[in-house]
């Protein structure tokens, strides 16, 4: 047997050897790595080897190697990853994993004893944003203040406001590198009037721009802390920020199934359970979105169009079921369709969390009030203030209080700080009440339903629509507001009360 021979027998040995990792990339988990960094001791994929030969002090790319195993090479390089620091995986794009490799093995930021680094906290630099209504990137400053929990932007006039002040707990970044058509592109998503709208930058750096996701994912494990402190922070991390499940062209008619199929950008997001769809990919704001609920709630997805019904130009067909109405869509290929039903199944059945369910409410109550972005204004008239914004719940002992007239109404969201707590641990029973805090006025406007609900410190959520008794400027203090707290039910996704 020559050298060469006896090499590859021994690299096949290795790669198999059980307790060693070695089955998967070093780097980022990739299946069969095929490479081996002779100098770090580790098996990586085809990619990440890639990323090694460019800096080749560090690592040699050969297909002999001195044993260390990747679980070794990990224990030594990966000692002590911050929670919030994004490892990337498989299907992540290339400047993820650039700079996890870089972060690790070049600047070794992770080893037990390297030089401790600080936490990223507050954070300024410029970065290119694409405009709004064109395609133009422009340079803006962007200043995250962590504590405070806020990223804000200015356009270039000094001692002008922000043009954006974006609370760090609505906030989702995730690197869209295609759809930007940038290899740096990162795409940051906020909740603005009850719509998502989404903001494409990059910064020419790789390092850069990835320090920036880190640095946003900092923060956002940072608010999460506070907001669920009952929570571990394994279970918060997968809550930082979140990758879309599925993206791509499909056409959909509307509400009647008459209307002419259309082609649209369509979103899957898989947390908040959305599907989201846009005219244009790179849009602001999206044209509408599908609650996804759960199977069991009577949500499902079916391959092919009702008979009777064709799309325009594509063949392949998809239907959604909801308990309101159905959603038909076409798909441009066969692959696609079955792309598309195998992650809509995915959503489907998994099952609610609370804050899904408080989701829904809020975004139920803002859909039944406008169609549009540009209807909201015109239907509510001077009853829309920012403290009408519909905000998701945001802290655990949060209280949200919403009224509704009529089934067109707007819902009224408008406790925004915790006043209230509940001390109740078990979903449908009486609920005891006791107020902390100042009062905060319940701008409720119209007579209706009230929306009581909250989410308690163990996760449940709890509420009930209740019937307003007159027309008050506020609540507290109102003694028939008072006596229907203890009547505060289960929600669990109530039907959306009748006309009043
Ligand atoms: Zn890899």
């Amino acid at each position: 047997m020559g050298d060469r021979e006896r090499n590859k027998k021994r690299l096949l040995e290795l790669l198999q050897a059980a307790g060693t990792g070695n089955a998967h990339c070093a780097d980022c988990g990739a299946a069969d790595p095929d490479w081996a960094s002779y100098k770090l001791g580790i098996f990586i994929c085809l990619n990440c080897s890639g990323v090694h030969r460019n800096f080749p002090d560090i690592s040699k790319i050969k297909s002999f190697m001195t044993h260390n195993g990747n679980l070794r090479g990990k224990a030594k390089y990966e000692a002590r990853v911050p929670a919030f620091y994004y490892v990337p995986q498989a299907n992540d794009c290339l400047v993820l994993k650039e700079q996890w490799i870089r972060a690790k093995y070049e600047r070794q930021e992770f080893m037990a004893d390297g030089k401790t680094t600080s936490p990223p906290g507050n954070r300024e630099g410029f970065l290119w944003k694409r405009g709004r209504d064109n395609a133009q990137f422009l340079r803006r400053k962007f200043v995250l203040l962590a504590k405070e929990g806020l990223l804000k932007y200015y356009t270039k006039e000094e001692g002008k406001g922000p043009k954006a002040v974006i609370s760090i707990k609505d906030l989702n970044a995730t690197f869209e590198t295609e759809k930007i058509g940038n290899p740096h592109g990162l795409q940051i998503t906020y909740r603005r009037e009850g719509h998502v709208r989404n903001l494409f930058v990059y910064h020419e750096s790789g390092k850069e721009i990835v320090d920036w996701f880190n640095a946003l994912r900092a923060a956002r494990l940072q608010y999460l802390k506070t907001a669920f402190p009952e929570l571990p922070e394994s279970e918060l991390v997968p809550l930082i920020t979140r990758k879309y499940l599925k993206q791509g062209f499909m056409e959909k008619t509307g509400p009647k199934q008459r209307e002419p199929f259309k082609k649209r950008w369509f979103v899957l997001d898989p947390q908040e359970r959305r599907l989201l769809y846009y005219k244009n990919p790179l849009d602001a704001f999206e044209q509408g979105q599908v609650f996804l609920g759960s199977n069991e709630q009577g949500y499902g997805v079916y391959e092919d169009l009702p008979k009777g019904i064709r799309g325009n130009h594509w063949k392949a067909g998809l239907t959604i079921v909801t308990p309101e109405r159905r959603f038909l869509f076409t798909c441009p290929s066969e692959k696609e369709q079955r792309e598309w039903l195998e992650s809509f199944q995915d959503v489907l059945s998994r099952p609610l969390t609370p804050l899904n369910l408080l989701s829904k409410i809020c975004s139920l109550g803002f859909v039944l009030s406008a169609k549009g972005r540009g209807q909201i204004g015109a239907s509510q008239g001077s009853a829309v203030s920012p403290e009408t914004e519909l905000r998701a719940p945001d802290c655990a002992s949060n209280i949200f209080f919403s009224s509704c007239q009529r089934r067109v109404q707007m819902v009224h969201v408008v406790v925004r700080k915790p006043s209230l707590s509940m001390h109740s641990s078990s979903v449908g029973s009486s609920a005891l009440l006791a107020t902390r805090g100042p009062p905060v006025p319940l701008h409720v406007r119209n007579r209706g339903l009230l929306l009581l609900a909250m989410v308690t410190p163990t996760g449940q959520l709890l509420g009930s629509w209740v019937p307003l008794p007159s027309q008050r400027k506020s609540y507290i203090g109102c003694p028939s507001f008072l006596c229907i707290l203890p009547s505060v039910a289960a929600l669990l996704l109530l039907p959306f009360p009748p006309d009043v």
